[in-house]
């Protein structure tokens, strides 16, 4: 049995909570990077979990180690789910996160608050040798807020808020946001579906 997670992500901060959160099932855990991985990937799947799988599974080709992949993204309930798995593309990729936010905004502009329902969603896949791949979905529930508020996280955290906290995920500290997002909730599922299969 392979005794290393190879992580298809080369987002430095990803990997600092997906080791915290993993790092209890006693195996190493790098980057694609560094992996010495690299390869092209068109994530032409219609889901989430598609994505996650065709990310994971290209990096498998190149490797015989465990490898994990995740894709996610906004939905917004009044738009028909969007932006969706689209979310790093909305508006186009180089359109920064306050146009992105505002465009959405005002989008919602006049909406109630009962219909700006919202949620975060984080597939992660993993491509275990000689096993049946395992996917599987995180999620936090919210709502699109009026302005956007905080200076933490990334994306579209200033303008997602949490309902009994009434802010939004970018005024909560990485700690305090880990514990109830959609990837913490997608990572804490994948540790425990891992531990069936590898111990
Ligand atoms: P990725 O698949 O994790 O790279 O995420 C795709 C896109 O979804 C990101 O570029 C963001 O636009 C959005 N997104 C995913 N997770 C979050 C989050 O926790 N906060 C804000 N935006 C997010």
């Amino acid at each position: 049995m392979s005794q290393k997670i190879v992580f298809a992500t080369g987002n430095k901060n990803k990997m600092a909570e997906i080791r915290q959160i993993l790092g209890d099932l006693s195996l190493e855990i790098v980057s694609m990077k560094e992996a010495g991985i690299s390869v092209d990937i068109v994530e032409d799947g219609t889901t989430f979990e598609e994505n996650a799988l065709i990310k994971a599974k290209a990096v498998a080709a190149c490797c015989d180690d465990i490898v994990l992949a995740d894709d996610s993204g906004l939905e917004i309930d009044y738009l028909n789910k969007e932006p969706g798995i689209y979310s790093a593309r909305y508006a186009g990729e180089d359109t920064s996160y306050e146009i992105k936010n505002q465009m959405l905004l005002d989008r919602l502009q006049g909406v109630p608050r009962e219909l700006r329902t919202a949620r975060f969603v984080c597939a992660i896949a993993a491509v275990v040798p000689g096993k049946d791949p395992i996917v599987v979905r995180g999620t936090i529930e919210g709502y699109i807020g009026d302005k956007p508020a905080g200076e933490n996280g990334f994306g579209y955290d200033p303008i997602f808020y949490v309902p009994d906290l009434n802010c939004s995920t970018a005024e909560l500290s990485p700690e305090e946001k880990n514990a109830r997002s959609h990837r913490g909730n997608a990572l804490r599922m994948m540790r425990d579906r891992l531990r069936d299969v590898i111990e």
